[in-house]
């Protein structure tokens, strides 16, 4: 145990650049050639499935083209090669481009169609690739294969099988900290976000197609390098070598490591290469193994192996007695909500229909600025629609939604989000496998731009930006009373703290506006006071709220102004007094009879 705590205090990245640093020095430890070659095949194979993780495991998109952009990347340096340009870092940069660029060509109407057109549009591609290169037979050798390459350079040098040994090993550790600084960066947990949900991603201020283009289009990079390399392996490639067979082997490395993790692709790849790939009867068999394998990996393993080191770890945690969670704190007295600039929202003559079904007709509010206005009403009343019709997730039918002086009802939810608008979802939203902290901090992605770039190099810009992500995070938490929670996994609380948990979420960001959709349901007495507590903080801060809710008496309690809807129409509005008086909410609403009111309200003002 003293071992692992010792460990643990290392920063983890620490572990796979000595592990990359001791692969790269196996031919001075006197490691065969056989074994080299076998390396270098499984970090090329490595780097294919590296890219899949982002744009499949991370991204969440059904992106079955790696072995196509691996092809485009391998015949480029190829034709470069063959045409004398034999300087492997431009051979590389190349390859990487022109794989990029099939990814951007071919995402965008896979993308704009949906997962699954890009499923098949991707898959298409693989089979396209034999037959694209027939058609240029007369560069890329048709189904003969390509000839003629020369031995890869560097500055000039020729470079020999160790040199080049040197220069693979060196690629796939550059790309891993890539992968590694962009999946733990605020864009990895906006591609977590959009794999859960589109809706919650652009809930965020998430461009959701500008994000999932570059989930794809950056994980065809990486394949573009690999081909690359494996182009300059044997200074031949051929159409076989990038078929279904490969693109098959590839999902399986990718499910068996664990598509949702940086090195797992190195695992699954090695396990692929060292494995299957040995076998001397395999081209037969290949595709059954590799199927077996797909199999294995996604049944018996949903995570892959990573999965089960990280279980292991933690079981390591729990026992050597670290990141156990500190007592909670009840207080949350010393947080105060920063004054926000609110805007007066308005919304004039809304209608939706959904087919025949009139779910708003004709919806008229006025929510203030530094107020609370609850709205209320039986279910089906349409106050779920109406909250997606404020934050973009449909169009009017007619109608007009503007919060302070800015027409809403036109921008798209990214776009409403970035403006200024937050909220949580009747069912809470929370994106898998990230913590309490990130999931909050997730919050503020729109907010303080730092590029993807600037986060994969660390940059000043990004460092700071990340800081103040985790400062902000962390007193939203302390204002919902959840700050001792920072490092559990989000997914794993129960519903009231994930109720919490967005209501957190949606005050990082420091909106003008916040839609909370039933939030009370599913908390108990002391969340539903800490809740309260929480609007009535924003309310002063100068926010506008505006509260949908079924629990009467907080909505007594809270509400400035409360509106009634029925059957998509407002049928009262008015400060609480009044609207709890009103002979159709009475009746329409709480169900009372005319000569029960004193009784019925006596019990709700408790
Ligand atoms: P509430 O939140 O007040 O319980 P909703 O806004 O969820 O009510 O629903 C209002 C009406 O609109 C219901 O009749 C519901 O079935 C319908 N509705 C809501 N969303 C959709 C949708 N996406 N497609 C079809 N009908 C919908
Ligand atoms: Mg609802």
């Amino acid at each position: 145990m003293q071992v692992w705590r010792a460990l643990r205090a290392v920063p983890g990245w620490i572990f796979p650049l000595a592990a990359g640093l001791v692969v790269l020095i196996l031919p001075v430890l006197g490691a065969d050639m056989a074994t080299t070659r076998q390396i270098q095949l499984a970090c090329i194979l490595a780097l294919v499935v590296s890219g899949l993780n982002l744009s499949l495991g991370y991204a969440g998109e059904l992106a079955l083209g790696q072995a196509a952009m691996y092809a485009a990347g391998a015949y480029t340096a190829g034709l470069l090669s063959q045409a004398g340009h034999t300087d492997i870092l431009v051979q590389l940069a190349a390859a990487g481009a022109v794989a990029l660029l099939v990814g951007i060509v071919t995402g965008i109407p896979g993308l704009r169609l949906g997962s699954w057109s890009l499923a098949m549009t991707s898959f298409f591609l693989v089979l396209l690739v034999p037959d694209v290169l027939a058609v240029f037979g007369g560069n890329t050798g048709g189904r003969n294969g390509l000839t003629g390459m020369a031995p890869p350079t560097l500055f000039g040098v020729e470079l020999e099988t160790d040199g080049f040994y040197y220069l693979v090993v060196v690629v796939v550790i550059g790309w891993f900290a890539v992968m590694r600084n962009l999946v733990t960066s605020r864009h990895g947990i906006a591609f977590r976000t959009l794999k859960q949900s589109p809706v919650l991603a652009s809930s965020q201020g998430v461009s959701v197609f500008r994000m999932k283009l570059s989930g794809y289009a950056i994980g065809a990079f990486p394949a573009g390098l690999a081909g690359a390399l494996f182009a300059n392996t044997d200074l031949f490639i051929s159409p076989e070598a990038f078929g279904f067979t490969f693109a098959t082997a590839v999902l399986a490395a990718c499910i068996l490591g664990g598509a949702a993790s940086v090195y797992g692709a190195l695992i699954g790849a090695a396990v692929m290469q060292f494995g299957p790939n040995q076998s001397t009867a395999f081209q037969e068999y290949a595709l059954l193994v590799y199927g077996g394998f797909l199999i294995a990996g996604g049944v018996l393993l949903g995570g892959g192996l990573t999965r089960l080191f990280r279980a292991g770890g933690r079981r390591l945690d729990r026992a050597a007695g670290l990141g156990s969670a500190p007592p909670a704190r009840t207080d949350t007295g010393e947080v105060d909500v920063p004054r926000v600039d609110g805007a007066p929202l308005v919304v004039e003559g809304v209608r939706k229909a959904f087919g025949g079904n009139q779910a708003l007709d004709g919806v008229d509010l006025r929510a203030e600025p530094g107020s609370v206005t609850a709205l209320i009403g039986p279910n089906g009343s349409g106050k779920t629609t109406l909250l997606n019709m404020i934050s973009g997730f449909y169009r009017c039918d007619a109608g007009r939604v503007v919060l302070g002086d800015t027409e809403l009802q036109k921008m798209t939810s990214g776009r409403v989000a970035r403006a200024g608008v937050t909220r949580t979802f009747q069912t809470p939203n929370i994106p898998e496998h990230v913590t309490v902290l990130e999931a909050v901090a997730a919050g503020r992605y729109s907010m303080d731009r730092a590029s993807m770039a600037s986060a994969v190099l660390r940059l000043p810009r990004f460092r700071k930006v990340a800081h103040a992500d985790v400062v902000e995070a962390e007193r939203a938490l302390e204002l919902v009373g959840m700050a001792h929670l920072r490092n559990e996994i989000a997914t794993s609380l129960p519903l009231g703290m994930r109720r919490m948990l967005e209501v957190a979420r949606s005050v990082v960001a420091a909106p003008r506006m916040l839609l909370f959709d039933e939030v009370a349901s599913g908390l108990d007495e002391d969340e539903i006071e800490r809740l309260g507590d929480v609007i009535r903080r924003l309310r002063s801060a100068g926010a506008t709220v505006v509260l949908v809710e079924h629990n009467f008496r907080l909505v007594l309690d809270l509400a400035d102004e409360i509106v009634v809807l029925a059957q998509g129409k407002v049928i009262a509005s008015g400060p609480p007094e009044q609207v709890q008086r009103h002979p159709r909410v009475l009746r329409e609403y709480l169900g009372v009879e005319a000569g029960d009111e004193d009784a019925l309200l006596d019990e709700v003002n408790g």
